[in-house]
């Protein structure tokens, strides 16, 4: 086993890793692991675009932002965090353009925007161009562009060292009204290099987290592989909180039975969703704005329009997507990649003929609790210094209820950025936690349980398993039956967990074994997801409880906190604590959200 030594060590090579490794790595000795190659973390695989109030195709200013991204993240968003982000989102922006991101431009010369759901001119009034992008390949400009500044900054990257463990301790300490408590600090994390099967323990005055999303929780899902919730688990393992973890952002355009992303751009550059009898039912739904409505609300339409029986296809499971009025140059121009999807995966012309879509699970928008400096919560009063999360592991919460499209890329720019600066500040001044002994013994211990285990079941069989069950029970629709089917569900499934054996016996570059460990990742998340969903007894955003259909803004009108509490029991399930924490309003009052 070998031990490193770093001021700060960042964990995840997406957007928001490499935009904190961009700031951390010029101030402070810096280190970021990484499972995936730098460039393949899914911050690459992002279509649209990323907004900014740049106003430079129409009037539009950082304030309307604001209240879009409330309103579209029905009123649960905390307010400082999503001024802050909306402030910044314009130099975040030029930031990247002087790295050398190459944005779409106007004719003029200046960096082209379009139209995304929910942004809009003045509080709603009209669809608002705002999405700065390039093509349909926006992530993978910005992915490029810090990886290249990265390498510029000299930062040092461990690639496919996966992160397995955090080692933290506990301190006495007292709070300012007298009472004790325990104070987390963060000494370092516990990793596997992939290509050798040694533990490596990194020692650091900060950790940052920007591990990325869970969306592999689900069967019909955006997400890649390795999307698995790790950095969130571990987290929670180590009784830090999980915030606001049953908002789950349905995206309304997956290719039907397959969930690859049909970037909404296309919605914003004209594209229009029908149902079998050709009807735009948009209209019906959201008459102001229509097709470009946030995505909850165009998701749940879609599934509505399938449910009553006007879905298209042979089995009417889906609705679709038309391109057709628009010019073939056009769609070329601002759309190439998406409408080869079509073409390669369901053998369909968008020029000619509608494209088959049904949501697919996209975004998480709670995670890890932070505030706005990037600094991780160990309990609504207290941060844990030194910890830092940002990016979609995190939750801010900037999001809310529902996320905005493009709004992720520009999250993890500024909150990458923020918590690179903070983090490396905190670096200077710090000294180092010391290690605690045998601080690769849990890892170790669940590496060789898996890896000797003679048990019968099996890592893809029971990742199926669970990903048929959410699809099934907690996806647009939800009520207090199917969650409850899905915990049942996932109880069974863990017990059976503790019965799986990995086929591949050997060291190196040993993905059976990861496989393994990612599933008790992706089940404990599903957990938190289905508990966090039957605890909510309303319908905000993504989450819609059939057996409570209104929001209910006098008693949920707060975050959800779920703790890994051993000792606690809640709606029946050991082992989960659960609190609420206040929502940080500064200008919006919540209103009725109509679009
Ligand atoms: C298909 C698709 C299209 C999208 N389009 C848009 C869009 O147009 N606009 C928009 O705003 N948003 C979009 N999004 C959402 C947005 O892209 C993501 O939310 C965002 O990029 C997440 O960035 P991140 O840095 O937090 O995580 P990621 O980019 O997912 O990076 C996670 C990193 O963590 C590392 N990691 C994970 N676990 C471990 C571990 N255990 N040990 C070590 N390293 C680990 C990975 O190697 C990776 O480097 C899209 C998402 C998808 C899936």
């Amino acid at each position: 086993m070998q031990v490193h030594k770093y001021d700060v060590v960042i964990v995840g090579a997406g957007g928001a890793g490499m935009r904190a490794a961009i700031e951390s790595g010029q101030r402070a000795r810096t280190a970021v692991l990484t499972k995936l190659y730098p460039t393949r973390s899914h911050t690459g695989a992002a279509q649209g675009g990323m907004c900014a109030a740049l106003a430079n195709v129409e009037e539009d200013n950082w304030e309307w932002h604001t209240f879009d991204t409330v309103k579209g993240g029905d009123y649960i968003v905390d307010q400082d965090a999503a001024e802050v982000m909306a402030k910044e989102a314009i130099d975040a922006v030029l930031d990247l353009e002087k790295m050398g991101l190459p944005f779409n431009r106007t004719p003029e010369g200046k960096i082209d925007q379009r139209r995304f759901g929910g942004h809009t001119r003045d509080h709603g009034k009209a669809p608002v161009r705002r999405a700065c992008y390039a093509a349909d390949r926006t992530g993978h400009m910005i992915l490029q562009t810090l990886y290249q500044n990265c390498v510029k900054h000299n930062v040092e990257f461990y690639n496919e060292f996966y992160v397995l463990d955090m080692l933290m301790v506990e301190e006495d300490a007292t709070r300012e009204d007298g009472t004790p408590y325990k104070q987390k600090r963060v000494a370092g994390v516990v990793s596997l290099e992939l290509a050798t099967g040694e533990i490596h323990i990194f020692q650091a005055k900060s950790v940052v987290f920007a591990t990325g999303g869970a969306g592999k929780v689900f069967k019909t899902t955006s997400n890649a592989h390795t999307l698995t919730g790790d950095g969130m688990a571990i987290a929670y393992r180590h009784g830090i909180p999980l915030e606001d973890m049953e908002f789950i952002q349905f995206h309304p355009t997956g290719l039907a039975g397959l969930g690859i992303l049909l970037s909404e751009a296309a919605r914003g550059e004209g594209g229009i969703l029908r149902n079998a009898d050709g009807e735009r039912f948009m209209e019906r739904y959201a008459p102001t704005i229509k097709d470009l409505a946030p995505r909850d609300i165009v998701a749940r339409s879609m599934a509505n329009e399938v449910r009553e029986g006007r879905g298209a296809g042979p089995n009417k499971d889906y609705v679709l997507l038309d391109l057709t009025h628009l010019e073939p140059e056009h769609i070329d121009a601002k759309l190439p990649d998406i409408t080869e999807f079509a073409r390669t995966y369901l053998g369909v012309e968008p020029y000619t003929e509608p494209v088959p879509v049904f949501p697919t699970c996209h975004y998480v928008m709670g995670g890890i609790p932070t505030d706005i400096e990037a600094n991780v919560l160990q309990d609504n009063e207290t941060t844990i210094p030194g910890l830092y999360a940002a990016g979609e592991v995190a939750c801010v919460s900037v999001h809310g209820a529902n996320r905005l499209g493009t709004n992720s890329l520009l999250d993890i720019n500024v909150f990458g950025r923020r918590a690179g600066i903070y983090a490396a500040e905190y670096a200077k001044d710090a000294d180092f936690v010391e290690l605690p002994d045998n601080g690769e013994a849990f890892l170790e211990n669940q590496i060789e349980s898996l890896r000797s285990a003679e048990g019968t079941e099996k890592v893809g069989a029971l990742r199926a398993e669970l990903q048929e069950v959410m699809d099934a029970d907690m996806q647009v629709f939800r009520s207090e039956d199917t969650i409850r089917r899905a915990i049942d569900k996932i109880d069974n499934l863990r017990e059976r967990y503790k019965n799986v054996a990995v086929q591949d016996k050997g060291k190196r570059y040993n993905l059976d074994l990861l496989e393994g460990l990612e599933l008790g990742y992706l089940l404990d998340i599903a957990e938190a997801m289905s508990v966090a969903a039957l605890h909510r007894p309303e319908s905000r955003g993504g989450h819609f409880r059939e057996d409570f259909p209104d929001r209910d803004d006098d008693k949920w009108m707060v975050h959800s906190m779920l703790y890994r509490d051993e000792t606690a029991e809640t709606e029946g399930v050991k082992g989960i604590r659960f609190d609420t924490k206040d929502v940080t309003m500064t200008r919006y009052e919540p209103m009725e959200r109509k679009y």
